[in-house]
């Protein structure tokens, strides 16, 4: 548990996480104006340890939701401004009819949201354009231009470094000794959090707007979906 005399007195907000979730939470809040935040991770930073550290870092832009499209085209967008991104372009194969009947709907997926550039390719089109793959063990690709692969530490990094010029982020409590127990945090911490049955913060339970009080987000897992209560 995280040592209570390491805490602050206070705080508007704690973020529970320093993956590439927790860092961009941070970041969007001090931009909008959130000051007193809080990070925490039981790991030590850049690479704490979870998911984040361990992942390809590839993005694919077409979802079948449109939300989540357009969420993509924001990350990559500021990736993009934070030059963490390197586009490589990039193809999707299948080995049977169905998977290629698949492929098709998110043809029409990257249609419908207007992700230009995409094309449903013959096996012999993604030979030429992966030379060492077999192409007579697959039915086609669906290529897509943008997808690129996102440095997802250095982002992180640079979300906390501009948390930190904004003035937001009073404290950065990573590595070991910051495993936190969330109810323990709220008791020592926090003053306004209603806790779920799990003993873990529950803004939905409080039926009251979180943006009025001081808030716990966690984000490392199941209590994520909270943000969308913090972000407009
Ligand atoms: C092998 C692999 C490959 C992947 N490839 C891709 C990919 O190509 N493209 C893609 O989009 N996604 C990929 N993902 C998924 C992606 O990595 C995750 O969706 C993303 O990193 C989740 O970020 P997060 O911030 O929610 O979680 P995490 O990065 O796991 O961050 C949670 C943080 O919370 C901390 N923490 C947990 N409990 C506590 C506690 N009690 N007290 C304090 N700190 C705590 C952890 O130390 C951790 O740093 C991949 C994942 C893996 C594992």
């Amino acid at each position: 548990m995280t040592d209570s005399s390491s805490l602050p007195a206070s705080a508007r907000a704690v973020v529970v996480g320093a993956g590439i979730v927790g860092n961009s939470l941070v970041y969007h809040l001090a931009r909008l104006g959130w000051r007193d935040l809080v990070l925490i991770d039981k790991g030590p930073l850049p690479n704490p340890g979870g998911s984040t550290g361990h992942a390809s870092n590839f993005i694919f832009p077409v979802d079948h939701s449109k939300e989540m499209t357009q969420l993509t085209a924001d990350s990559v967008r500021q990736y993009k401004e934070w030059e963490v991104f390197t586009e490589s372009g990039g193809i999707e194969v299948a080995r049977t009819e169905e998977r290629m009947q698949e492929l098709q709907r998110r043809m029409s997926s990257a249609k419908a949201w207007g992700i230009e550039g995409c094309e449903i390719i013959t096996p012999a089109r993604v030979k030429e354009l992966v030379p060492f793959i077999e192409e007579s063990v697959i039915v086609g690709g669906f290529y897509t231009p943008g997808v690129g692969i996102v440095d997802s530490l250095r982002f992180g990094t640079i979300a906390r470094e501009q948390a930190q010029k904004l003035g937001a982020l009073q404290d950065l409590l990573a590595g070991a000794g910051h495993v936190v127990d969330p109810k323990a945090v709220v008791e020592g911490l926090l003053d306004d959090v209603v806790l779920g049955p799990d003993g873990l913060p529950a803004a939905d339970a409080a039926g009251s707007e979180l943006l009025a009080h001081p808030a716990m987000v966690a984000t490392v897992g199941r209590l994520v979906r909270s943000v969308d209560r913090l972000l407009p």
